[in-house]
């Protein structure tokens, strides 16, 4: 019987990209090969030229058809060469893996983001005049006045572990409506395709809930937390210790000029998000410390004992580019160390 594959790939909206999908039927046994689209529709052409290549990349079960249907995730390629598109962000992750493979790098990144009452356009949980009980309850709480969208969250934990996606765990964060899912840890390319790939079934199992998904990095201003894509990350060495190779890690992300090239890769709005406030360092300083959330990047308390593990860096969006995060790092790390 013919089955369905969901081409999904990475457009070029600005500030913030976003990830597209359709869907192309395959006749039995046929394989899901290189397509196409309209990148004048994405802002990714112009309408004179308008052809855009579809390259399959990463291919997995799709939980929510079942059956023989796939998720088929591409990078965009230019058709004059076969090139990668300006906005193929996946080419700069994979020739940085490339780069540095023998260092072995590896990521674990953590998606925050909120859920969005159509009908109000304020989080999940707020109530349409006013707002909610002040942060303190909510962070991994429990009860229909603390919790809301469980369902989907259970859901979406669920489709991503049917796909056989990386993920390692989900939380209920410090604002109400507000969620975050774990993937990882895996290599600087495959933490970026496993990423977009569980983004998109959130936002699609979303539709069926009749709520919005939101990445925006400060969804409420105020005293209301922002939300981050904080991002673990360790090489073989840093994995193994002794304990000099995560203060290296540490001391090259904070060497001269790079504080300030990471923020620019981190997402747009990063300002508003890394006020210095609600668990984060200010977006013009840097510094790292053992469990200090409100530094730039923390090295947690059993890495310190242990005296090896990994690093987080606690500056990302939530709204940032999970290749271009992952690339900037490994070649900031991995170019240091070597
Ligand atoms: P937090 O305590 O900051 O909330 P989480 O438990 O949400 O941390 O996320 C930690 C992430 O770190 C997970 O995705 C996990 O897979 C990842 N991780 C664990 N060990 C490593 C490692 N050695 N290198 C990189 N990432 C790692
Ligand atoms: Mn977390
Ligand atoms: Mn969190
Ligand atoms: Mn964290």
């Amino acid at each position: 019987m013919a089955y369905r594959a969901e081409y999904m790939w990475i457009d070029g909206s600005e500030p913030t990209r976003e990830i597209r999908s359709k869907t192309k039927v395959l006749a039995d046994g046929a394989e899901p090969g290189t397509w196409g689209f309209d990148g004048s529709s994405t802002n990714q052409a112009d309408g004179d030229n308008s052809d855009v290549v579809l390259n399959p990349v990463f291919q997995c079960p799709d939980p929510i058809r079942g059956g023989d249907d796939v998720l088929v995730l591409c990078e965009t390629l230019l058709p004059a060469d076969m090139s990668p598109h300006p906005t193929n962000t996946r080419a700069i992750a994979a020739a940085s893996l490339a780069k540095y493979a023998d260092q072995e790098p590896v990521f674990g990144l953590e998606q925050e983001y909120t859920l969005i009452n159509p009908a109000t356009g304020w989080p999940a949980g707020f109530p349409p005049n006013g707002f909610p009980a002040p942060q303190g309850p909510y962070y991994c709480g429990v009860g229909a006045l603390k919790i809301h969208g469980r369902d989907l969250i259970e859901e979406h934990t669920s489709a991503c572990i049917a796909a056989g996606l990386a993920i390692s765990g989900t939380n209920a964060e410090v604002m109400p409506g507000q969620w975050e899912f774990q993937i990882g840890p895996v290599d600087t390319v495959t933490v970026g395709d496993h990423l977009w790939v569980a983004r998109y079934l959130l936002f699609r199992l979303a539709e069926n809930h009749g709520v919005e998904v939101s990445i925006e990095a400060k969804p409420m201003p105020g005293d209301w937390n922002g939300a981050g894509m904080h991002t673990n990350f360790s090489t073989k060495a840093m994995r193994e210790g002794p304990y000099e190779h995560i203060v290296a890690a540490c001391e090259a992300m904070g060497a001269l000029g790079k504080p300030e090239q990471h923020i620019r890769a981190y997402g747009v709005g990063i300002e508003d998000r890394l006020t210095g406030a609600h668990e984060t360092q200010r977006y013009d300083q840097f510094s790292y410390g053992v469990s200090d959330r409100g530094a730039s990047i923390r090295i947690p308390w059993q890495v310190a004992k242990e005296g090896k593990g990994y690093i987080e860096d606690r500056r990302p969006n939530a709204n940032a580019d999970p290749y271009v995060v992952s690339a900037l790092v490994t070649d900031t790390i991995c170019g240091a160390l070597a």
